[in-house]
């Protein structure tokens, strides 16, 4: 395989790891590559921009077809609880180049998706569909102008190749650039899988990486759980936010750096409703809009167990530290719930009382399915739109409260604008520019990268309401793993 250094400046600190963390693999080539996407804002934030103009290098480099000579790929080892049950996972169709390193002296993990089998690839083919890659970059990058944290997509080519879901599809892979790819299906692997002095050495390497702060704390480990949380908890909280619902919240789809991680069968909600499910495997709603936090907490309590051993020598201690911690989830969630819903409704200074405008609101909006980014959008305009819900008189009143409540705080405007978007990926739009991407017509794919890039721009297309076709979410479906 061709090798060459260029300007990539990558480290592999995982591979120093004990080689119970990762398998050595390349990328598996592929027939004819053409590049599809390529993220010029995030290849220069890389210190990439030797990339930018050139197709032949990207689409050499993001493909897998050429590796840079101080590239040391591997594949992670990691397990988790799918759905509630445990199993050995690991990177099955996807491989981390390195960590290059970016302009601000960051180092980021660089993985290709959809590279090719390896030894954790079970029955797959390591492969993945041109469309489930270009959903993801259209959907992490949606995020991130949406200012949430997450993976981010520097490339999506088309391998040339096909791959066989139920149909024949092209083949795709995704650069998929995260500040890490440890999730806490990795601890849950070490409890599982390793001796206790690789798990030490691979806590002692988070810590070190990610959260060096705590390094020189007596107790790192609940130290370690208490961060994780609190990231955790603010990351669904943004989701909600925005009417985000993953919709694949396994142990192995949570990163410990608190990024918003595995676009598989993710979705924004329209209709207000907090049962809301779109994933095709989600019969029982586990992972619908409102249960987001309750299964962080789960998936937390996972991730203590695997702690508790580093936390106290006494393993009934060690519960009663990790448990304390894991009390302050509901406070702390509840806490900041309503400071975020309190921001999308240009409350600067809540009392208590406040809270119930919020309560109130929701249920309006429940109950009149009311478009959630469309309320609050008609609430920051000051105008109204064609939902039932502004017919209402219940909603009138609670109008008129609102009003009188927020009409001399000077920066309650300010406060919506920044956290109530204007535009969401919604589905239908979704599903259109991905069935014309993959036909080689990118131009409703660009104008929803358009859009998110300008949403939270209030000034510009003032009142377009985003409006979705009736009946279209009720049979709306999204898949996993494809
Ligand atoms: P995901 O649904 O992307 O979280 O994947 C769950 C697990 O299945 C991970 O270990 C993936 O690497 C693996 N996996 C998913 N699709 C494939 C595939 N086509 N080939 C090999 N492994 C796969
Ligand atoms: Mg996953």
């Amino acid at each position: 395989m061709k090798t060459t250094n260029e300007n990539w400046s990558l480290q592999n600190s995982y591979i120093e790891l004990p080689s119970s963390f990762y398998k050595k693999i390349k990328p598996i080539k592929v027939k004819n590559p053409k590049l599809v996407y390529f993220n010029e804002k995030l290849s220069k934030q890389l210190n990439l921009e030797f990339l930018n103009n050139d197709v032949s290098k990207i689409t050499g480099y993001l493909s897998g077809n050429i590796l840079p000579n101080n590239s040391n790929p591997i594949a992670q080892a990691y397990a988790g609880h799918q759905f509630g049950n445990f199993t050995m996972l690991g990177d099955g169709r996807a491989i981390l180049l390195g960590e290059q390193k970016a302009l601000d002296n960051r180092f980021f993990d660089i993985q290709l998706k959809g590279s090719g089998q390896t030894p954790f690839s079970r029955a797959g083919d390591g492969r993945a569909t041109l469309s489930s890659m270009l959903r993801e970059y259209l959907m992490s990058e949606s995020m991130y102008f949406l200012n949430i944290p997450t993976t981010r997509s520097l490339a999506v080519i088309n391998t040339g190749e096909s791959v066989f879901r139920e149909t024949i599809n092209n083949g795709g892979i995704l650069s998929r650039v995260s500040s890490s790819h440890i999730r806490v299906g990795t601890f849950e692997y070490a409890k599982h899988f390793c001796s206790q002095k690789d798990f030490k050495d691979f806590i002692d390497y988070v810590i070190k990486r990610y959260y060096p702060d705590i390094s020189g704390s007596d107790s790192p480990c609940t130290d370690l759980l208490k961060t994780v949380m609190r990231k955790q908890i603010d990351l669904v909280i943004s989701w909600i936010r925005v009417g985000f619902i993953h919709g694949v919240m396994n142990t192995d789809n949570m990163i410990i750096t608190g990024e918003t991680i595995d676009y598989g069968p993710c979705a924004f909600m329209n209709k207000y409703n907090p049962k809301t499910v779109f994933s095709s495997i989600d019969r029982h709603g586990r992972y619908a809009f409102g249960n987001q936090h309750k299964i962080a907490y789960w998936n937390l309590s996972v991730f203590a167990g695997t702690l508790l051993p580093f936390i106290h020598k006494d393993q009934n201690k060690a519960i009663d530290l990790a448990q304390n911690i894991l009390d302050e989830f509901s406070a702390y969630f509840s806490n900041n719930w309503y400071s975020m819903m309190f921001s999308k409704i240009g409350i600067t200074n809540p009392e208590k009382s406040d809270e119930q405008f919020i309560n109130d609101l929701l249920e309006l909006m429940e109950l009149h399915r009311a478009d959630y980014t469309n309320t609050f959008l008609s609430l920051t305009l000051n105008k109204s739109n064609k939902d039932l819900l502004f017919q209402s008189s219940d909603f009138k009143n609670w109008l008129k409260k609102w009003k009188e409540r927020v009409k001399n705080d000077k920066n309650s405007l300010i406060i919506m604008k920044k956290n109530n978007p204007i535009y969401i990926p919604r589905n239908h739009l979704v599903e259109s520019a991905l069935n014309n991407a993959i036909n080689g017509n990118k131009e409703e794919f660009d104008k929803i990268l358009h859009q998110m890039a300008n949403t939270y721009e209030y000034g510009v297309n003032l009142d377009r309401f985003q409006t979705t076709p009736d009946g279209f979410d009720e049979t709306y479906k999204t898949f996993c793993g494809t």
